[in-house]
């Protein structure tokens, strides 16, 4: 040890000795500091030495006026402090500068190693096949949707950390995140107080060192043995002054890196697996398997649209070489993701036009009448798209048809004068509704509907032509009593009944129609692919006349307002039909932001609307932890509200743990006016439809996404009063607040879901699960360049070679089956 280093560590050690009288040195501590100050400078010969010399000085400044206990801390602190300054001392001394260089090179030679040879064992094995991977792994790896090492190549990373960056020691800037290549000169591990193992190493490469702090990895210090190269990757933090580093990723400098000096995949975990177990793993399948990864795109689209190739992009995507890299890859593979979807549709979309429909008769005079009884006159775009679907009725093959209209835009209206036209023709027409909410609502509405119609009318016609009974109407749920639905049933299979509304009680077994004719599907993002398949299945008795069987016409409906680009991508399948009009007379919603300290204002406002006899929502904060949970929440929002808010008002709870039974019941409370407020969950988002609501009041709208914003204002503002959106959000966050403002200024759904996809993908948008689409992994909305391109080629394959027979295409066709297996009816 340097000698004035050495000469306070006697005269701190003589201090303990003493029990800290301060008798260590005549005149007191404070009084030598001085002169050792100089004596040190002169003599270290490391600048990071200098800075803790200060913070020795600070250590013991005042040290005659402190306490014993603070004395007693104070010395250990400065003695653990020489210690440091010793070992840097003799790095300063010992080590020769172009060690670092050659560190570095050999780094940089170590991030583009791969760490396998190319493996024998074939992509479809099961990830239990690789070394390392035993059941328990598995069992893990199939929550991430992991079940071969093929699959491993498509888990892709959620995000990068970027340790590209490589310095000496001597560079480093506090803040900056980095990589840096040094001998380890020790580590030790302590336990503090509170029992936290803390390891610290101190790290040197020839220009300087650095000290690295690690918690409750006691272990750490078997692998860090002195002498061993280290790469360390982290964020230059400070501590007491000095530069470290806080629990850095690193990893030994041998032949391959994967979790530092590059840019880091970060994969999504779960529980018992550790990012770098998953990390090492798939550095090893990445470079041992890649190559088996057959291309499947025609080489000629490849070259034109100029994307990677597939085994490149999979590299890339999992261990980058550079960003530019790796957006090169996203671009591939998303790509890849719009091609195989829109493969898919129109193959779908195929299969559809050539089976064999209903045509139906459609009688111009009918439709009129029927529109003239209505209460209303239709608008513009409503008998536009009513004509669109009629004349898909009378074609011989089966309509596909998505009619997208903003919320409260009548297209229920629309669904039922077309489903009376199939009445008319003596055929049956189905609706189904994602909830059994809903499905009622438009049960009644429809009944209401036949009322107003004067049912005569259509009575008449359809005695004069086919001879049928009047048109019957039935409602069929889930929570049905067995009893009463095999009635149903018989009904529907007899031809007793012309028009059922239901749920996906619909698709069950034991639904057999006799003539079903014409299905509307509402709300369609919340049905998949295969329950859209499964109604229209069941229009296809199989014919006792050796005919083939007829496909029913199937007409979905949707209030989320996709852009269209992306409707004819994922929906390619359908036609297209837009109501982008509003029913005249609807005053505009109005929407306001409200600050947590404007709550107690918010709920003024909502009493004064009930007070002019109007109603009011109240939704609670999205909580996507379960449930459970969040029905938890919401029963005690709707006591605090019952209890302290609004005593003397009468409040109803709506939450998706309820019972059907008990949903329906306070919906129809609330729709009766016997209820003033309606505290729910999200679960009231679609389609319910209460006139005399007027205000919506948001909690938390910050985590909703805007296009589901926008459909929870829909619910107020369906009729003759001013209505108005409160959206309360507790986020400080400017990019919250921005996203609220936009809810705020515009009743554009269009306009707002595309601001929504900006964000997320189109996968999150539609809930894949839900909507029965495919995973999305790389796709995002924000990707329309590339939507584009894709859709272009795809359409280009399809019309030159629409069953993918063409040999150039046949590995093609396998992924695209792949990509839609378990989808559905696409396979
Ligand atoms: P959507 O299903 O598109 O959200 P609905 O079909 O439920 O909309 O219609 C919303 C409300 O507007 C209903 O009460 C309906 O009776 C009414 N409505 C529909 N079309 C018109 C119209 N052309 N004029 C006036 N009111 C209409
Ligand atoms: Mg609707």
């Amino acid at each position: 040890m340097t000698s004035p280093l050495k000469t306070l560590e006697k005269i701190l050690k003589l201090e303990q000795d003493e029990g800290y009288q301060n008798r260590a040195v005549i005149g007191g501590l404070e009084r030598f500091l001085p002169h050792w100050e100089q004596d040190a400078i002169r003599a270290l010969r490391n600048e990071q030495s200098l800075r803790q010399v200060r913070l020795i000085l600070e250590l013991l400044r005042g040290y005659g006026e402190k306490p014993l206990e603070a004395r007693e801390a104070s010395v250990r602190e400065v003695l653990r402090q020489l210690q440091d300054i010793a070992v840097l001392e003799r790095v300063a001394q010992t080590a020769p500068e172009p060690e670092a260089e050659a560190l570095q090179r050999q780094v940089e030679r170590a991030v583009q190693t791969r760490t396998a040879p190319v493996a024998s064992i074939g992509l479809d094995a099961p990830v239990d096949r690789l070394r390392g991977v035993n059941a328990a792994y598995r069992r893990r790896l199939e929550r991430l949707g992991v079940r071969t090492i093929g699959d491993l190549l498509y888990l892709f990373p959620r995000r990068y950390d970027d340790f590209s960056n490589l310095k000496t020691i001597n560079r480093l800037q506090y803040g900056e995140e980095v990589t840096i290549v040094g001998t380890v000169w020790e580590a030790k591990n302590r336990i503090t107080r509170s029992g936290v193992h803390i390891t610290t190493a101190i790290f040197a490469d020839g220009t300087g060192t650095i000290q690295a702090t690690w918690f409750n990895r006691p272990y750490l210090t078997r692998q860090l043995r002195p002498g061993r190269k280290i790469v360390l990757s982290g964020k230059v933090d400070e501590y007491l002054g000095r530069l470290t580093f806080r629990a850095p990723e690193w990893e030994p400098l041998e032949r391959s890196l994967v979790h530092t000096a590059r840019l880091v995949p970060v994969y999504p975990l779960t529980e018992g697996i550790s990012a770098r177990w998953l990390r090492k793993l798939m550095k090893r399948v990445v470079d041992g398997w890649v190559q088996q990864v057959e291309e499947y795109l025609p080489e000629h689209v490849r070259q034109r649209e100029n994307l990677m190739t597939i085994q490149e992009a999979l590299r890339q995507i999992h261990f980058p070489d550079s960003w530019e890299r790796l957006r090169e890859a996203r671009r591939r593979l998303c790509f890849d993701e719009f091609l195989l979807i829109q493969l898919g549709v129109l193959r779908q979309r195929r299969v559809w036009k050539q089976e064999t429909g209903h045509p139906l008769e459609v009688d111009p005079q009918l439709v009129r009448e029927l529109a003239a009884r209505l209460p209303f006159q239709l608008t513009k775009a409503q008998q536009r798209v009513l004509n669109e679907i009629l004349a898909d009725l009378r074609r011989a093959r089966p309509m596909s048809r998505l009619l997208q209209g903003d919320v409260g835009s009548g297209k229920t209206v629309v669904a039922v004068l077309a489903m009376l036209v199939a009445v008319a023709n003596g055929a049956q027409a189905a609706l189904m509704a994602p909830t059994e909410i809903l499905a009622e609502q438009h049960y009644q509405s429809i009944s209401a509907l036949l009322e107003s119609l004067r049912v005569d009318t259509l009575e008449r016609w359809q005695a004069q032509r086919v001879d049928a009974p009047p048109p019957r109407i039935r409602l069929l749920t889930g929570s049905l009593s067995k009893k009463e639905k095999e009635q149903i049933y018989r009904e529907i299979a007899s031809g007793d009944v012309d028009i059922v509304v239901g749920t996906h009680a619909l698709i069950q077994e034991g639904v057999e129609f006799r003539n079903l004719a014409f299905v509307v599907i509402d709300e369609q993002h919340r049905f998949g692919v295969a329950q859209r398949a499964a109604l229209r299945q069941k229009g296809q008795r199989p014919a006792q006349d050796g005919a083939p069987p007829r496909t029913p016409h199937v007409l979905v409906m949707s209030a989320t307002p996709i852009p269209r680009t992306l409707a004819l991508t994922v929906y390619g399948d359908l036609d297209l039909s837009i109501i982008d009009e509003m029913p005249p007379g609807r005053q505009a919603i109005k929407t306001r932001k409200v600050l947590p300290r404007e709550r107690e204002r918010a709920y003024q406002f909502v009493r004064s609307q009930i007070e002019k006899g109007r109603q009011a929502f109240i939704i609670c904060p999205l909580i996507e932890a379960s449930e459970k949970i969040e029905a938890k929440a919401a029963v005690e929002e709707y006591e605090r509200l019952s209890k302290t808010v609004f005593p003397d008002l009468r409040l109803g709870l709506l939450h998706g743990r309820m019972s059907s039974d008990e949903k329906e019941a306070v919906m129809r409370q609330f729709r009766n006016g016997e209820l003033d407020i309606l505290v729910a969950t999200s679960v009231v988002e679609v389609g319910i439809d209460v006139p005399n609501a007027t205000v919506m009041l948001v909690e938390g709208a910050d985590r909703f996404g805007l296009a589901q914003l926008h459909q929870f204002r829909g619910r107020v503002g369906r009729g003759e009063h001013q209505s108005y959106c409160l959206l309360l959000s507790d986020s400080p966050s400017q990019s919250a607040q921005a996203r609220l403002d936009i809810v705020a200024n515009t009743l554009d759904g269009f306009r707002l879901a595309e601001e929504d996809l900006k964000m997320r993908g189109p996968g999150e948008f539609f809930g894949t699960r839900q909507s029965g689409l495919p995973d999305l992994k790389v796709a995002r909305l924000s990707d329309v360049a590339v939507l584009e391109i894709a859709r272009a080629e795809a359409l280009e394959i399809f019309r030159r070679d629409p069953d993918l027979t063409a040999p150039e295409h046949a590995r093609l066709a396998q992924r695209v089956n792949e990509f839609w297996q378990g989808k559905g009816d696409l396979s």
